[in-house]
């Protein structure tokens, strides 16, 4: 380009063109729900543990990081997708080298935020075969328990090219190593991930445990009618294999299901406490999901 030509470009695309050198985000349309503006409240990263850090707003988003590339879980909701750019940039990490990106289960809280990640970073997303096919609809599945609510509430951005993994695969990149657990129950292709992060030469089994709330559309029964059989040993076989996980640290799609504030709060406290580490945790998670399940089928039998 001629000096002269350089002079008259408008400084608008200078400064496009300077912006385009790092993956930009385009957000999609926002998600309209009562608890949406909470939930897309952004709020600053923090490390969990060694490669583990937290780069959520109100919904968890968890990055695994390495020299190779990243692995991030979970995208929130539309309008969350710029709160997690931001959180990985203030990290020091940038977007276009997230590799991978992971899901727990395929709601518009968890799953909303994919289709703008993966097209500004170029990650490759995995998922159970039942959550590729929610992630490519854009939406839950006819057999999700939430799929009465319908499109308006329930639909989110597609995601496209979403590769298939299968329970109990590692998906590697650079020295991660992450683990679907499928966990099915709140939603038909709910998985649960795993891997192990190190600090100091002490590597913890960290787990990232699917929802596993009986939170259903009306008229849904977890225990079965004349549309579909009872999911409740399929759902409690899920809540067994997250107590029997190797789990140092748990973390959950929810802030609040792992009591993310509290621990926030006790580790600004005493920077030398470890909050996050609790190898009973996945246990009492699970205990926990037990009683609701019982409690609602027992709800569900006496409105028969
Ligand atoms: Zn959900």
């Amino acid at each position: 380009m001629t000096t002269l030509a350089r002079a008259f470009l408008p400084f608008s695309l200078i400064l496009l063109a300077a912006a385009s050198s790092a993956a930009e985000l385009i957000p999609d349309k926002p998600h309209v729900c009562d608890a949406c503006e909470t939930w897309s409240q952004p709020r600053e990263p923090f490390k969990v543990y060694g490669n583990t850090w937290y780069v959520g707003g109100g919904l968890s988003s968890i990055l695994i990081t390495s020299d190779q590339g990243h692995v991030l879980i979970d995208g929130g909701l539309p309008q969350t997708a710029s709160t997690i750019a931001a959180n990985i940039a203030k990290l020091g990490f940038r977007l276009e080298d997230v590799k991978y990106i992971l899901n727990s289960h395929t709601h518009y809280d968890h799953a909303g935020g994919i289709a703008s990640l993966q097209r500004a970073s170029g990650a490759q997303v995995f998922a159970s075969p039942a959550s590729k096919l929610a992630l490519e609809g854009g939406g839950p599945t006819r057999e999700d328990p939430q799929f009465a609510f319908g499109p308006e509430h329930n639909n989110y951005p597609p995601v496209s090219g979403v590769q298939v993994v299968k329970d109990g695969e590692a998906l590697r990149l650079g020295d991660i190593a992450v683990t679907a657990h499928f966990t099915p129950g709140h939603t038909p292709g709910g998985t649960s991930w795993t891997w192990a992060s190190c600090e100091r030469g002490k590597c913890l089994d960290v787990v990232y445990a699917d929802s596993l709330n009986s939170v259903s559309a009306p008229g849904f029964k977890f225990s079965g009618d004349n549309t579909h059989k009872s999911r409740v040993a399929s759902f409690e076989k899920s809540m067994d294999k997250v107590a029997k996980l190797e789990c140092d640290i748990l973390l959950t799609p929810h802030p609040e299901a792992w009591d993310m504030d509290a621990k926030v709060a006790r580790l600004a406290a005493d920077p030398k406490s470890r909050p996050f580490v609790d190898d009973q945790a996945c246990k009492a998670y699970a205990a926990g999901a037990r009683e609701r399940l019982a409690k609602r089928v027992i709800e569900e039998k006496a409105r028969q």
